[in-house]
């Protein structure tokens, strides 16, 4: 059948009269014609079925494969993506992926907006503003129930402790977490620790390592799922994580568990931090921008000025249009002059930070003469991940920011809790409230006017 359409669209092209001629081919024998001619392989994440490109071979540039390449897409929305010596893969335009060339011009580009300090401090105040309404979280906030959290039994471990929690945030709606706190008396740094989208969620090890190695370092840290992933899919399911609703409720729960977390007595408000992976970098950097409360972020494997997640709870909602165009790189410039870590490496987006990113953001923090107060650990050889190195640098990071106990950095004196233990409401759910709600379908409640005075 394909092959009879090919057939079809081949002789409709040739039975056009030369005083037409729009020079069409299928895009499926122009790809194969360019995987010949430049002796590269290409795979494919889309379907080229029925395609036709106009002025086909005009396209191909005889010097340059990735020339011809885009030439030959771009009418399709489509783009390649290098994925080693002569192999391309042809994909979907991503709206939120661009190559680092891009993030270098659009940085300049920023710079220019901001010769001086004063100029700067303008172009801050607009997207302080703008973010926020892009992201549509005061409203939220604003209907936001103010519950007392439910609390589990704490358990003690070596040098630290474990408590779960859960705060319902919106009517019914419940973000869940585990609060991991040194045991020695007196006022405690703060870390929260939003997830990022690594297999098995704050349950996995290396999360639980981190917790509760800051926690015997002497700083109350907070581990919680992402909406729609652990006991949050619980309530809404899976599929609720893809929606822009995840970017306005992610952000709503980091703000309204930090909320939480100072109404403790037992904790130092002038030593609130975060950090997060990946996509907990990504909220991370968003948490920095719409809370003042942070004193020092270290976002890890996620700054990028060409690239600010793929996933709907990161870029969901408009943030990156603020402003006329903005990139997580300026976002994350807006934390200048507190202290700022961020940790990179050699096998995702965060490549170019040595070279694109971190500049910037020096010249940025060097507005304030605070140029030492950003710091990169870049580590060329790894790949996207909180592995033990980027672990090492953000507890050197808050250890001696927030004047932490170093003695006590030992990952083998942590205890690895199964996911059953981690969790406030039962392993399956069974211990919601009756008010939950529990399904995606039930959160348009929240989105419409008057939300609060249904259920
Ligand atoms: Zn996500």
């Amino acid at each position: 059948m394909g092959l009879l359409l090919l057939i079809a669209t081949i002789t409709i092209c040739h039975a056009q009269p030369a005083y037409v001629n729009s020079f069409e081919r299928p895009l499926s024998d122009v790809l194969k014609d360019i995987s010949v001619r430049f002796d590269v392989k290409l795979s494919y994440e889309i379907d080229t079925t029925g395609l036709v490109l106009p002025y086909a071979d005009f396209r191909i540039r005889p010097y340059s494969v990735e020339e011809s390449l885009t030439n030959v897409l771009v009418p399709f929305d489509f783009k390649f993506v290098k994925s080693g010596e002569g192999r391309y893969k042809i994909r979907r335009y991503e709206y939120t992926r661009k190559i680092p060339e891009d993030g270098e011009k659009m940085l300049s580009y920023l710079l220019s907006l901001y010769p001086d300090k004063e100029s700067w401090e303008q172009r801050k105040e607009c997207l302080q503003r703008e973010v926020r309404e892009n992201l549509g979280i005061d409203p939220l906030l604003a209907k936001r129930v103010h519950s007392e959290p439910v609390l589990s039994k704490i358990r003690k471990f070596e040098g630290y402790s474990i408590q779960n929690f859960a705060i319902e945030t919106l009517p019914g709606l419940f973000v869940a977490g585990s609060i991991y706190a040194p045991l020695s008396k007196g006022k405690h740094a703060v870390i929260i620790s939003p997830n990022g989208h690594f297999a098995d969620g704050r349950y996995r090890e290396d999360q639980q390592l981190r917790m509760g190695t800051f926690a015997r370092m002497g700083a109350i840290t907070v581990s919680y799922d992402l909406f729609g992933w652990g006991e949050s899919a619980l309530q809404v399911g899976n599929a609720a994580h893809r929606s822009s609703a995840a970017h306005m409720i992610q952000a709503m729960n980091g703000i309204t568990i930090l909320d939480y977390i100072l109404t403790r007595n037992d904790v130092d408000k002038e030593r609130v931090g975060a950090t997060g992976g990946s996509g907990g970098g990504s909220q991370t950097i968003l948490l920095s921008v719409l809370d003042n409360r942070y004193k020092a972020v270290a976002p890890v494997v996620m700054v990028a000025s060409h690239f600010d997640g793929g996933c709907p709870c990161e870029s969901g909602m408009p943030v990156t249009l603020s402003c006329g165009g903005t990139n997580n790189a300026e976002l994350i410039a807006m934390f200048a002059p507190r202290p700022l870590l961020v940790v990179s490496d050699g096998k995702d987006w965060t490549a170019s930070v040595p070279t694109l990113e971190y500049p910037y953001l020096q010249k940025v923090y060097g507005m304030y003469d605070a140029r030492e107060k950003v710091q990169n650990v870049h580590l060329p050889e790894e790949g996207h991940d909180y592995g033990i190195n980027k672990r090492k640098a953000v507890y050197d990071f808050f250890g001696n920011l927030f004047s932490l106990d170093f003695q006590k950095i030992d990952e083998d004196k942590i205890t690895i809790e199964t996911e059953a233990d981690l969790k406030i409401f039962g392993k399956n759910g069974e211990l919601y409230p009756q008010h939950a709600i529990r399904s995606f379908e039930e959160l348009g409640r929240y989105f419409s006017n008057g939300v609060n005075a249904e259920k």
